[in-house]
Formats: structure tokens, C-alpha cells, sequence
């Protein structure tokens, strides 16, 4: 089955086909490393790793990156404001590079959590200055761009197509466009490719003089350089639709004279108890703040990317718990599967299971090739759980079987709990012994080594017939 995207540049589903058979280049749009990343951050994030992770599903190789942006993204969108990075380093009194490398480590932390696989490289924008002024120098070589004082500006006239993307034209934008027209831009829409401000804290060289590089033109430079003239796949979320990616739209192309990005998906907002996120109403959750709450990270996963991308996710505390209720069916199927698969056999797999490992996964397949339709794919998931759980006399090799479709299942979802191969000999003996404690009604011994575990930074959850497994404690 072919998959089916919505492109935001034509707004049609489109069947996907990449540039080179068998080969996906993918771009997203990183995080602004100025505050922690917060759930509505994340959700787009996952969105790309659930996309990213279907195609290897579905065979391909994917070369992801993403930028982390880490000056030049001001607080306004009309080139106004200050730096969000150095505003943050001026309110912290703190070095922009420390802010830069304090909430980067934050997201990288959280990304882990969140089992979003990591991307092949996360360039700084700090560290490709040069590629960013090279391709800047094209645009004003190329009569794109124009230099007032120390600033460079993107002339949106000279580009036919800007605006396609958002779908706004420039004469919508200009008779919205607020009064306060900044007398140096040729057209109220340009947009800083450079810019020169002596309260600058982070400076370069270049051709204009000292300064620093608008926040569209990282984007451009970085994606090109490590993906090349012509890819596959951009992602962000929505409020990217229009500037950002519609400005990068226009300076790639502008440098390169190439169609550029072949398709783009964008994540709607979420939303928390129906509301929009905001600092004020203090529901901008972080990923360390919904763990400290009790929550488990792999629900917090399931729970994001449990809706269609294209619809508002409503984020409650209540959808968390739901999470963390429909992933126990699965591990408690993976476990009892587990269990029998333990067991030394060469049956082989009735056609019974088969079928039904084959009609779950084309199911599965069928309902993410469908625009990513999530909500089909964990309903394709809990129908082969069920059946799962009806059937009757399993052998060992049809338990591994059964397994094996839902560990390739979770190669996308990514949220079973993997048994921990890596828990200390101390620790095993330990819970063995809580067992035996436990089956002598030695409860006052059981709960003492149930502390010794935890306070070692392990868990044991009892499971059905006097069974446990260990998990290193989250967090
Ligand atoms: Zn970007």
C-alpha cells in the first residue's frame, strides 16, 4: 500500500513517491533552545518521529535532521523584538550559549523520554554562520535580496510563488499589515535575511558587517547543506505554515532556482482541557513536569500522537490515564504471549495465527497509509490484542510469532515497555527472593526489599500468578 499525505503546499492528499526509490530525506524544524520545549512543541516533534518511523515500517531509508535554533528568532515576526534566546541570557543573567546549551540538553533529555528516535544530526545555527551569509550573498547576487545600512532584506516581489504555501497573497497581507511600516523595507512583507543591531549580544562578521542572521534563512541553509538542493519532506507545526516555512520557501528557492521541498505536513495545535496553551494560564507542561505528577513517560507518548495531526489534540490529565490503560493491554498481551513463547518449541504457526498476524498488520499498514489515520491504526492495534486474547492453545512459536507482529507494530507507535536486559544480577536475585517472601506470606520481608529495589532505581510490578517484571524507575 502507497501512502497518502496531506501536503499543505497543494492542500491535497498526495501518494507520496520520493525523489530516489527506497531513499527519504526529511527536515524538521527544531526547537528555539530559549525555555524548556513544552507537550505542544513535542506533539509536532512526534509527528515527524511517527512519520519518520512508518516509513522504515514500510522500508525505507530515512535521513532525518533537524535544526536547533539558537539565535536569530526574534519575539516578534515582523523582524521586531528581541532575540528569544538572548532575552532569556539577559533575564537569567546568563551567557546566550549557556541558555543554548542548558535547554537543548533539556530537549534532548525529553525527546528521550518520549522515545523519539533521534535524528541523523541536530546543526546549530551557531555553528553555520558561514552557510547562512553564502546564501544570502546568492540572494543579492540573484536580485532577491537588498542591503539597507548594515541589514539585508528579502524583496517577496521578485519571488512569483510567496505565499503559496500559507495561501495568502501579498495584497491581503498589506492591507492587513499593522501601520508601523518599517521605513528601510522596500515592501512591508520583506523579511531580514541579516541583520545589523548593535544590542546584539551574538555577532559575525559579514559581507554587510557585524550582525546576525534572520531566523528563516538558518532553516534554508542548514537543510540544503545537509540534505541538498531538492528533498522529500519538511514538517513543523502550523504557526511554521506562515512566515517561516513560507520564507524559506522563498530563499531556497530564490538561491537555488530549484523546486525545493516536495511535501509538507504541518501539526495542528493542542490544546489543554479545550484551552489554548499559554504561560499565563500556566498549562504549558514540560515532559519532566507530567513525570514529577506520577505520569509514565510511554503514556505521555501514547497519549500525544494518539489523535490525527490534521485535528486539535485535547491534552487532559484524564487522556493520560487512558494512556496508560490501553498500553497495559498490550504489555499484559506481550507478557502472557511471553510467557508461553519462554517455553522450547518447533510447532509450527497455524494458519489460524497467521492469518490473523497478516490481517492485523495490512490493517495497520492500511490505516497510517491513509494520512497517518492514527486513531485506525490503535483501533487495527486493539482488535489483533483482543483476538489475540481469545485464542485458545498457543503454541510457544505462535506466541513468538504473535510477538513479533506487535514488536513490529511498536517499531512505529513506540510505547511497549522493552524488558529490561540491562537490570543488575543484584537486582533479579532481589525480586526473586520478594517472590519467595511473598509466597510464604512474609509480607513485612517482601516490602523491604520492594524498598531496597526502588531506592536501587528499579521497579517490580507484580504481574498475574505470582509473576513480576523489573523496570529501571523513570525519570
Ligand atoms: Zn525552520
Amino acid at each position: 500500500m502507497i501512502l497518502r499525505l496531506y501536503n499543505t503546499f497543494s492542500k491535497k492528499v498526495e501518494e507520496f513517491e520520493p525523489l530516489k526509490p527506497g531513499k527519504v530525506k526529511l527536515y524538521s524544524c527544531g526547537p528555539t533552545v530559549y525555555s524548556h520545549a513544552h507537550i505542544g512543541n513535542f506533539r509536532s516533534f512526534l509527528v515527524a518521529d511517527i512519520l519518520k518511523r512508518f516509513l522504515e515500517f514500510k522500508g525505507f531509508a530515512v535521513t532525518h535532521i533537524m535544526n536547533i535554533t539558537d539565535v536569530g528568532h526574534l519575539l516578534d515576526d515582523a523582524d521586531e523584538g528581541a532575540d528569544k534566546l538572548e532575552e532569556a541570557a539577559r533575564r537569567q543573567k546568563k551567557d546566550p550559549l549557556e541558555i543554548a546549551g542548558m535547554y537543548t540538553d533539556s530537549f534532548m533529555a525529553s525527546s528521550k523520554l518520549l522515545n523519539i528516535k533521534p535524528a541523523n544530526h541536530y546543526p546549530k545555527a551557531t555553528e553555520h554562520i558561514d552557510d547562512m551569509i553564502k546564501m544570502v550573498e546568492t540572494l543579492v547576487e540573484k536580485g532577491f535580496g537588498y542591503i539597507v545600512g548594515g541589514n539585508v532584506y528579502y524583496d517577496v516581489t521578485k519571488f512569483a510563488d510567496y505565499g503559496k504555501l500559507s495561501g495568502n497573497t501579498l495584497d491581503d497581507l498589506n492591507a492587513g499589515a499593522r501601520i508601523e511600516v518599517n521605513e528601510e523595507k522596500k515592501n512591508p512583507q520583506d523579511f531580514a535575511l541579516w541583520k545589523h543591531d548593535p544590542r546584539h549580544i551574538q555577532q559575525w562578521d559579514s559581507p554587510w558587517g557585524r550582525g546576525f542572521p534572520g531566523w528563516h534563512i538558518e532553516c534554508s541553509a542548514m537543510s540544503t547543506k545537509y540534505l541538498g538542493p531538492q528533498f522529500d519532506l519538511h514538517t513543523g507545526g502550523e504557526d511554521n505554515i506562515f512566515p517561516h516555512h513560507e520564507c524559506e520557501i522563498a530563499q531556497t528557492e530564490g538561491a537555488t532556482g530549484k523546486k525545493w521541498v516536495n511535501y509538507w505536513v504541518h501539526t495542528r495545535f493542542l490544546l489543554v482541557d479545550g484551552e489554548k496553551m499559554s504561560k499565563s494560564k500556566g498549562n504549558l507542561y514540560t515532559i519532566p513536569e507530567l513525570i514529577e505528577k506520577g505520569f509514565k513517560k510511554n503514556a505521555i507518548r501514547y497519549a500525544l500522537i494518539s489523535s490525527h495531526y490534521r485535528q486539535n489534540y485535547n491534552f487532559t490529565f484524564d487522556g493520560l490515564k487512558a494512556a496508560e490503560q490501553a498500553i497495559d493491554k498490550i504489555n499484559q498481551c506481550v507478557f502472557t504471549l511471553g510467557e508461553i513463547a519462554k517455553i522450547q518449541n518447533d510447532q509450527a504457526v497455524s494458519d489460524g495465527v497467521k492469518s490473523l498476524i497478516d490481517k492485523s498488520l495490512a490493517a495497520f499498514d492500511e490505516a497510517l497509509c491513509d494520512d497517518l489515520n492514527i486513531s485506525k491504526a490503535l483501533g487495527a492495534v486493539f482488535d489483533f490484542i483482543r483476538e489475540a486474547n481469545k485464542l485458545e492453545d498457543v503454541s510457544p512459536s505462535e506466541a513468538a510469532a504473535l510477538i513479533g507482529a506487535i514488536e513490529k507494530i511498536d517499531s512505529v507507535l513506540g510505547v511497549i515497555e522493552k524488558s529490561s536486559d540491562d537490570v543488575p544480577d543484584e537486582i533479579i536475585k532481589l525480586a526473586a527472593e520478594r517472590k519467595q517472601a511473598k509466597l510464604d506470606k512474609n509480607w513485612q520481608r517482601a516490602d523491604e526489599i520492594r524498598d531496597e529495589v526502588t531506592a536501587k532505581g528499579f521497579v517490580i510490578e507484580d504481574m498475574p500468578g505470582h509473576e513480576y517484571r523489573i523496570k529501571r524507575k523513570e525519570g
